[in-house]
């Protein structure tokens, strides 16, 4: 992959913005159980971060895709997973099918406003009964003149209980399965809309995660995004951006874990010296770093497939399904190492242990993962 000198400047600016503005809050934000994307997201539209590819007639900065894979790699060093996720949730996962298909009008009206920062967004599939199994979702989206009447629930809805509009996923006519659906714009004061449960996690606590519910909510049709009926087929379109950053990110948080265990076990000493000099352990660590390369190398490839304009659906999967397992084995090795101290909530190994777990359920689970890719490769009957 090609950097240029461009590229390399804004590197720096991201990590310098994350290093000024977003490490020193993070144990504040991780207590709180939420940051406040109100707050920083205005600063992030400053520095162009919100919008990267997006058209600049909407605010956008029209950067190629190099630029969101080093946004990612750089997010992705930031103490604790829940703010770089609410970041990409905005970015890579509730607007690409808006600013890919919506009309102008809704562009000017909700993506504009969200590459500012003045909007905050979520992205609305997941429901009590299905997560996995999109197809089953069974929220209601029924047409009453030139509105929508909306009802059903949505469950572990990222940024909900601070997202000004919903990209929400529902059932928009009587067909089963995969037909029928549609992406709809819903601003969460619309009458009807509300936040039944701020939900308490294992991990990412800095990020906000809700159940929301929806009665009679009424909205314009005019809301709907692209094509009426074809909400899943974009959606799956959505998905290979939400696949594709959670790759990207985990380069730079696996990156960072191992630097930072490194210069632990480099002052940590037992039996008379320095942990780091127990082949056990650099062979750990660097069996590590050897499948970060492989990931970020992958990543790359994945990148430029994007930027030639070709379908990444199959390396958007590898990315995700291989990076949620480095994550987690990463998060396991370096508490290991840590000893005692990586246990306790003061280290940083407590908090990454936890986030890493969720690599590999949200946004397509391993086993989906591997579901696409044995279809793919023709492992069925
Ligand atoms: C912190 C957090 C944030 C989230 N944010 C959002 C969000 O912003 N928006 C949103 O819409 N959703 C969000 N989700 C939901 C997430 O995408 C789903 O949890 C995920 O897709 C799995 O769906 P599920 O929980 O219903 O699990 P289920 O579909 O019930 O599956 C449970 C487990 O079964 C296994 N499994 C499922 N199907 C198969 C199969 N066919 N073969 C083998 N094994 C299988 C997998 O291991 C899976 O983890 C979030 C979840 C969490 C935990």
């Amino acid at each position: 992959m090609q950097f240029t000198d461009e590229h390399h400047a804004f590197r720096r600016t991201v990590r310098d913005f994350v290093e000024a503005e977003i490490q020193p809050h993070m144990d504040e934000w991780e207590a709180a159980g939420m940051f406040p994307a109100h707050e920083l997201f205005p600063k992030l539209a400053k520095i162009g971060l919100l919008g990267l590819e997006y058209d600049p007639a909407y605010g956008g900065e029209g950067a190629d895709h190099t630029f969101t894979v080093i946004a990612g790699e750089e997010l992705g060093r930031i103490n604790g997973n829940g703010v770089p996720m609410g970041i990409s949730v905005q970015t890579n996962m509730a607007t690409p099918a808006l600013a890919r298909f919506g009309t102008h009008e809704l562009k000017q009206k909700y993506l504009a406003p969200a590459i500012a920062g003045e909007y905050v967004t979520s992205i609305a599939i997941t429901e009590p009964d299905t997560g996995s199994d999109v197809a089953r979702v069974r929220t209601r989206a029924e047409r009453d003149g030139d509105d929508w009447v909306i009802n059903g629930s949505k469950l572990y809805i990222t940024n909900g209980v601070q997202a000004d509009w919903l990209c929400l996923l529902a059932r928009t006519s009587g067909e089963g399965g995969y037909r029928g659906m549609s992406q709809i714009v819903v601003p969460t004061d619309t009458p009807g809309v509300t936040v039944s449960r701020k939900l308490d996690k294992l991990g990412n606590r800095s990020s906000d995660t809700a159940e929301l519910v929806f009665e009679d909510v009424r909205v314009p049709v005019s809301n709907t995004i692209g094509e009426t009926g074809r909400g899943f087929q974009q959606q799956m379109q959505q998905f290979q951006h939400e696949r594709m950053i959670a790759a990207y990110m985990t380069v730079g948080s696996v990156g960072h874990a191992l630097e930072r265990t490194r210069d632990y076990l480099k002052q940590r000493t037992t039996f008379g010296k320095p942990l780091i000099e127990n082949q056990w352990i650099q062979f750990k660590l660097a069996e590590l770093a050897a499948e970060l390369d492989l990931l970020r190398h992958y990543n790359y490839a994945c990148a430029e497939a994007y930027l030639r304009g070709e379908d990444t659906s199959r390396y958007a999967t590898i990315a995700k399904l291989t990076s949620g397992k480095l994550a987690r084995r990463t998060a396991d090795v370096c508490m290991q190492f840590h000893g005692g101290v990586g246990y306790m909530e003061e280290t940083w190994t407590a908090r990454y242990f936890r986030d890493a777990r969720l690599r590999s359920i949200g946004g397509g689970a391993e086993e989906i993962m591997l579901q696409v890719l044995a279809r793919a490769e023709g492992f069925h009957a």
